[in-house]
């Protein structure tokens, strides 16, 4: 199914409306997965209203509450998100670091006890739009011990430790474009492990290990007790270490286990972190900006590599998208589209009023 970036808001709008969002909330939860299309991440995308409507319907969301401060310094903010979805604490959480960083230099907030928050670049573009560096990592993905199989091992180990662990960086520039370094810390997304089992069509090495802890290219081990690995061996592994303590141990994360059935699963012991810093910290910041123009030219500088067309900086690809998907809309699988005929006939929404 092919729709503008509006019709699919549209149609997410008034679905998650109808399932028990308020306005706010279902608006702001369309216009970011829609985003996430936008910006080339169809993982991330409207593919995701039928995870989101079904986590409404086990009581994982909480679609109508709205997050909560509940411990502020004049460098620090800890959101509550009171199991809403977690694009609607995000927010709140990167606009009020970035508040504080241009006064303190340097903020920091993080956000727990909410559904997934989606795709990270998302909160680093709002802190370069307003001239700021961001860094943005989740921890505690997975449910903890409460996860079977799946996830992803530790380098060296055989079973599940963690989530997929996302982290994102952004870096505003002067007369060049930002610099957007986001991803899992995951050798492979799940999403792919199950399309690659669908297709009947091996792995990569080194994406997956099976049920005894031993390398495999066949996605069918996966789901029989397998778990991904972390991308880049040790190094990749080391950082997912690094997103488990930040999103964990420093947000309280792990206090959502006392969550009375809400968010339980994958986001149930899950945190946020969002750092922001003021560009000016330490010089002025147009030398800042200077500077960072003369890196991203020289990389760019740089002669393509054999089978490479030209380098690309972290955030071109999403830039690239944006224009195009703006240009030519946004598609869905034809199964997924049939999923979302299914929720809007059961809420009673329309779709005829949105796809004309
Ligand atoms: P990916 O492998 O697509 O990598 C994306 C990053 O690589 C971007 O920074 C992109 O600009 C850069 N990039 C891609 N091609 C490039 C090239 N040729 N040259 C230079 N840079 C290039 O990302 P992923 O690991 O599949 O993650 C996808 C999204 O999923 C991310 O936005 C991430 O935040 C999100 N995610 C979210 C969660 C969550 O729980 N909320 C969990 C996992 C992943």
């Amino acid at each position: 199914m092919l729709l503008q970036a509006k019709q699919w808001q549209q149609i997410g709008r008034a679905l998650f409306m109808a399932a028990g969002a308020t306005g706010t909330n279902a608006e702001l939860v369309a216009e970011s997965l829609v985003g996430n299309n936008l910006a080339g991440h169809d993982s991330h995308g409207v593919i995701r209203y039928i995870q989101y409507l079904q986590a409404i319907e086990k009581g994982q969301v909480d679609p109508a509450s709205t997050p909560t401060i509940v411990k502020e310094t004049p460098s620090s903010t800890l959101v509550d998100g009171n199991w809403t979805f977690g694009q609607v604490g995000a927010r709140i959480a990167m606009r009020k670091a970035i508040e504080k960083a241009k006064t303190q230099g340097i903020a920091i907030s993080a956000l727990t006890r909410c559904y997934h928050i989606g795709r990270l670049g998302e909160y680093s573009e709002m802190a370069y739009d307003a001239g700021m560096i961001a860094m943005v990592t989740v921890g505690g993905l997975g449910g903890g011990e409460a996860r079977a199989s799946g996830g992803v091992a530790p380098y060296g180990g055989a079973r599940y430790a963690f989530g997929t662990n996302p982290i994102s960086f952004g870096f505003p520039a002067g007369s060049q474009p930002p610099v957007l370094s986001d991803f899992a810390t995951s050798a492979v997304a799940a999403g792919k492990v199950k399309l690659a089992r669908a297709k009947g069509e091996p792995l990569p090495p080194n994406c997956i290990l099976d049920g005894e802890g031993k390398p495999t290219t066949d996605a069918e081990d996966y789901f029989k007790g397998g778990v991904l690995m972390a991308f880049g061996g040790h190094k990749g592994y080391a950082l997912a270490v690094v997103a488990e303590l930040f999103g964990q141990a420093l947000t309280g994360g792990d206090k959502g286990r006392n969550s009375e059935g809400k968010g339980s699963g994958s986001y149930m012991v899950a945190g946020s972190v969002f750092i922001v810093v003021d560009t000016g910290i330490f010089r002025p910041r147009e030398e800042y900006a200077a500077a960072a123009d003369a890196i991203i030219q020289r990389v760019k500088a740089i002669p393509p590599a054999v089978g490479f067309k030209e380098v690309l900086l972290p955030g071109e690809p999403e830039q690239r998208s944006r224009v195009k998907a703006l240009r030519e809309g946004v598609s869905l699988p034809e199964k997924s589209w049939e999923s979302i005929r299914e929720f809007a006939g059961k809420y009673k929404v329309d779709l005829a009023a949105f796809v004309g």
